[in-house]
């Protein structure tokens, strides 16, 4: 059974930037945020350049479920409690938009990448409290729906609704395809360039990346979680949730997706090709035990389905404190740095909206739904209260792996002070030590260590590093490597 997402594709690489640079548009990372940006930017007679510190495609994207829906685990509800009935209703109609965008994309450019029409559940496997919740919400806005006793497949549920209208797809066949159309347009993509810092000038802002300097007007920040700390203090506006996923062998004639409302929570898809289960998020900053929540998940789809598991992996997405993503300008001081994040484990909708959005926003068009999904937007009383809540969390957590190093997830690990560094050491099975720097770049928080995977993960803002310290995942810029007398 591997430990590594279902989606791998080869994506064919570009050179990495060797040189300083003036362009008009920095697009910084390649997911579906970045790529669906350059996408609607295409035809501009704006110097468009787009870099990725991995090659495009290999980021959060990766480990996604790849479902193209608007019925997405009772948000709207939640939209609705933080920030009132209205900006719920605008979210519900950008979300069915993306879907019809994203299908207009793949059909318009016969983009190969098994577009499935499917119907999405929405399910209560114990307490139908939030599913009540949610079909209010739809009957307000005259969405239809049909309810079920049942899920198709045999699993715990006491009620569902469905819609239909929604899709599955293979989300790096669709990146892959934008990559073609993105390069034979005339933008250049650049892989392995990673932007470590920027600098606002009069002009714009100057990039440096570990190739060279990049000079932009105007600069699109979609690298899932922004590195850059100022201007804004994002970290304090951004909470991560961290999901497991397995994928397994398929038998069912039943294809849909599903994901419940009520905790655990369990996602499906079920379509031609796969199976996948999973869920059970937490907020990165709680349940540090990773290999613990992952055998919990393991355990659980054994007793409930007889398959054999191919495939297994976790990934983490960012929640913003109103639910609402943050796409567009990132305040009136920096009307041209954009950023799209916060897509609350809805960025393939998001991230094709969010395209959509910048480009918008940079060509000077209307877009109905700039206002809304703002990231300078007011806080309602509510949202300043999960803020608070949230940061706190991540104090807590903060505080704890500094100074409580017997926890489960450091076994096998030495810590001591070297050469005035707070250095962690892991002895793996065949007596190897590999030492990092136990101190993330990003905001010095101590990191633990992922027994799951054999990774330091930073647990307040994502940040993972191998087990010698390279960099894996931002927002982070930097490596934790550790070499003696340095
Ligand atoms: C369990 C789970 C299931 C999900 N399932 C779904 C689903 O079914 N449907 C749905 O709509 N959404 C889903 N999502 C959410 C979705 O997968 C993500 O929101 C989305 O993939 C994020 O895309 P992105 O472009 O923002 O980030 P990424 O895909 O991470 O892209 C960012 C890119 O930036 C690059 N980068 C990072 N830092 C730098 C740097 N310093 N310099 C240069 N490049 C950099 C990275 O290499 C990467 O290529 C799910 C999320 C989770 C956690």
């Amino acid at each position: 059974m591997k430990n590594e997402s279902i989606w791998e594709l080869p994506i064919c690489s570009t050179p990495k930037l060797e040189t300083d640079l003036d362009v008009d548009i920095l697009i910084i990372g390649g997911g579906m945020a970045g790529m669906n940006t350059a996408y609607h930017l295409r035809g501009s007679k704006e110097k468009i350049v787009l870099i990725d510190r991995d090659t495009t495609s290999y980021g959060v994207t990766k480990n996604t479920t790849g479902k193209l829906t608007f019925l997405q685990e009772g948000i709207y509800p939640q939209i609705e409690d933080a920030r009132g009935k209205e900006d719920a209703k605008e979210y519900f109609y950008s979300q069915k938009d993306a879907v019809r965008l994203a299908k207009n994309i793949i059909l318009s450019n016969h983009i190969d990448c098994d577009l499935l029409e499917l119907d999405s559940y929405l399910f209560a496997s114990v307490d139908t409290k939030e599913l009540k919740k949610e079909k209010k919400f739809l009957n307000h806005v005259n969405e239809k729906y049909q309810t079920h006793e049942k899920l198709p497949i045999p699993f715990p549920c006491v009620e569902a609704i469905s819609v239909s209208g929604t899709y599955t797809f293979h989300p790096l066949k669709y990146l892959r395809a934008l990559k073609e159309i993105i390069l034979k347009s005339g933008i250049t993509i650049y892989d392995h360039t990673k932007a470590i810092a920027i600098d606002k000038e009069d002009d714009g802002y100057l990039v440096h990346t570990n190739g060279g300097d990049i000079k932009a007007k105007k600069v699109v920040v979609a690298t899932h979680y922004p590195f850059f700390v100022l201007p804004a203090l994002l970290p304090l506006s951004l909470k991560l949730d961290k999901s497991y996923l397995l994928a397994a062998n398929k038998e069912e004639e039943d294809v849909f997706t599903a994901v419940s409302t009520d905790a655990p929570y369990y996602t499906f898809r079920v379509d031609q090709n796969h199976f996948i289960f999973g869920g059970y998020s937490h907020n990165l900053a709680t349940k540090l035990n990773y290999k613990q929540n992952h055998d919990e998940m393991m355990n659980y789809f054994k007793d409930h389905f007889q398959k054999d598991i191919l495939c297994f992996w976790s990934t983490h997405d960012m929640t913003s404190k109103d639910h609402l993503p943050m796409i567009g300008a990132l305040n009136e001081e920096n009307p041209n740095l954009y950023i799209a994040t916060a897509f609350h484990k809805w960025g393939m909708t998001n991230g094709i909206l969010a395209g959509k959005v910048i480009a918008d926003l940079i060509l000077e068009k209307e877009n109905k739904y700039a206002k809304l999904l703002k990231p300078d937007r007011l806080l309602t009383p509510k949202s300043l209260l999960n803020k608070i809540g949230d940061n706190g969390m991540i104090d807590m957590t903060y505080i704890n792996t500094k100074i409580n190093k017997e926890k489960d997830f450091y076994k096998n690990i030495t810590f001591e002070e070297c050469d005035g560094l707070p250095t962690a050491t892991y002895t793996d099975e065949t007596g190897v030590k590999h030492t990092v720097i136990n101190r993330c770049p990003h905001l010095k928080c101590s990191l633990i260590f992922n027994e799951l995977d054999k990774t330091w993960d930073c647990p307040c803002h994502g940040s993972r590093f191998t087990l010698d310290g390279e960099l894996m995942q931002g927002p982070s810029v930097y490596d934790i490597t550790f070499k003696k007398d340095r």
